[in-house]
């Protein structure tokens, strides 16, 4: 007998993450199948309309909803303890998405400023350029969080730990005082994946994530996915996803289910290797700068903790010789590949003043600390000698 909702919901993370939401066809398939289909046929004309007026449910086209992209769905919402989820076609569909959907010219939306270079340019030029008013603070800082919502906001964006920098928000707190203002608040949590940090259960009310990062975790595809109460996803994003296309591929579900099956496994290790290489990175001279979550020198080390179960696999550190001394490091490396991406298998190591966030302004990257000599390494699952070897010989060189 196929276990039913309750029983999907009382299984513990492990399990949700191999079997949750699996559909089976009429062939009893082991694995979740591809359905690789745009259409959906009926039985007859009444039928159609049905579906249309939304007295019957069934799917209907892809662009809305598809028994592969549903699989993902539902077993991301229950590793999430999330009422429902949407999948995306990328973490930005994602998060433009969550933050689109909800948005009307005249809003106010507070987002902290360290965010991803991509993140950054929705919040500080598309949304205002639709009339939203948006106005960025230090994550960090409560105070600075305090003020900006004494104003009436409609929405609340943060990224905890943020992208390249590591800051940590206090998600609980930001989320009282965001409630209090009336605003909804929207956490990008691709850092610390689900399985580290549960953003709702801190008062969050909706998560999006790049699905491509640690989700997929082996450089396949890309994808994203929206999480939140059935209000907010039936009422605000359905409608908003429906009629502007930022569907999920069903392919690339399927390779995301098949990523959920290992994230456990993966996260472990991902999360071992990098606190072994932050540690021994801790030691080197030649870095004026080291930030990882889990070692108590990170400035925010207590709070990163109370609000995550592990440090992550992202470390991020600043050589003192600047940009020369960066660029020579990458071009040192033998093993680490220098690639934009994160939450790999292999390990990835880039250039953030020159990469992912170029666009921003100097005096914008100097506020989150990506000064020209600022590294960011994804740690992969290589035996973690091989990938402390590189980087001493790179420091070395
Ligand atoms: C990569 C990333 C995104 C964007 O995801 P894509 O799948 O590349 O579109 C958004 N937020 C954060 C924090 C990211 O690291």
């Amino acid at each position: 007998m196929k276990a039913d909702d309750i029983t999907q919901r009382d299984w513990n993370t492990a399990t949700q993450l191999v079997r949750g939401g699996t559909e089976r066809s009429q062939f009893n398939e082991t694995s979740e199948a591809i359905f690789m289909n745009s259409g959906y046929v009926y039985a007859t004309a009444e039928e159609a309309e049905n579906s249309f007026n939304g007295t019957l449910e069934r799917f209907v086209y892809s662009r809305f909803r598809n028994p592969t992209v549903a699989m993902f769905e539902k077993r991301l919402a229950l590793i999430e303890g999330a009422e429902e989820c949407r999948g995306m076609a990328s973490g930005m569909a994602a998060v433009y998405a969550a933050l689109a959907c909800q948005l009307s010219a005249g809003d106010r939306l507070v987002a902290s400023r360290a965010l991803f270079g991509s993140c950054h340019y929705i919040c500080a030029e598309l949304l205002p350029r639709f009339g939203v008013k948006t106005e960025l603070v230090d994550g960090r800082d409560l105070n600075a969080w305090k003020k900006a919502l004494s104003t009436k906001t409609n929405v609340v964006f943060l990224e905890s730990p943020s992208n390249p920098g590591l800051e940590v928000t206090d998600i609980p707190a930001v989320c009282k005082l965001a409630h209090e203002a009336g605003a909804i608040v929207v956490v990008d949590n691709v850092f610390a994946t689900p399985l580290l940090q549960q953003p709702l259960k801190m008062g969050a009310d909706v998560v999006v994530y790049s699905a491509t990062k640690h989700i997929d975790g082996q450089g396949r595809c890309l994808g994203g996915a929206v999480l939140g109460t059935k209000d907010f996803v039936v009422d605000k994003l359905t409608p908003f996803m429906r009629h502007t296309g930022p569907s999920l591929s069903p392919f690339n579900a399927w390779v995301l289910l098949k990523g959920l099956e290992t994230l456990e496994l993966r996260m472990q290790k991902h999360c071992e290797n990098a606190a072994k290489v932050a540690a021994v990175l801790e030691t080197q001279n030649a870095l004026s700068r080291l930030l990882y979550p889990g070692l108590k020198s990170h400035p925010q080390h207590a709070l990163a903790m109370s609000q995550m179960s592990a440090g992550g696999n992202v470390i991020a550190f600043e050589l003192s010789g600047g940009k020369p001394a960066a660029f020579g490091f990458l071009n040192a490396l033998r093993t680490i590949d220098i690639s934009n991406n994160l939450g790999d298998s292999k390990s990835l190591i880039c250039h953030p003043a020159t990469t992912t966030h170029q666009r921003l302004k100097p005096e914008e990257r100097a506020e989150v600390g990506i000064t020209d000599g600022f590294i960011r390494l994804s740690v992969g699952l290589e035996d973690v000698r091989d990938i402390i070897d590189d980087l001493q010989q790179a420091l070395r060189a």
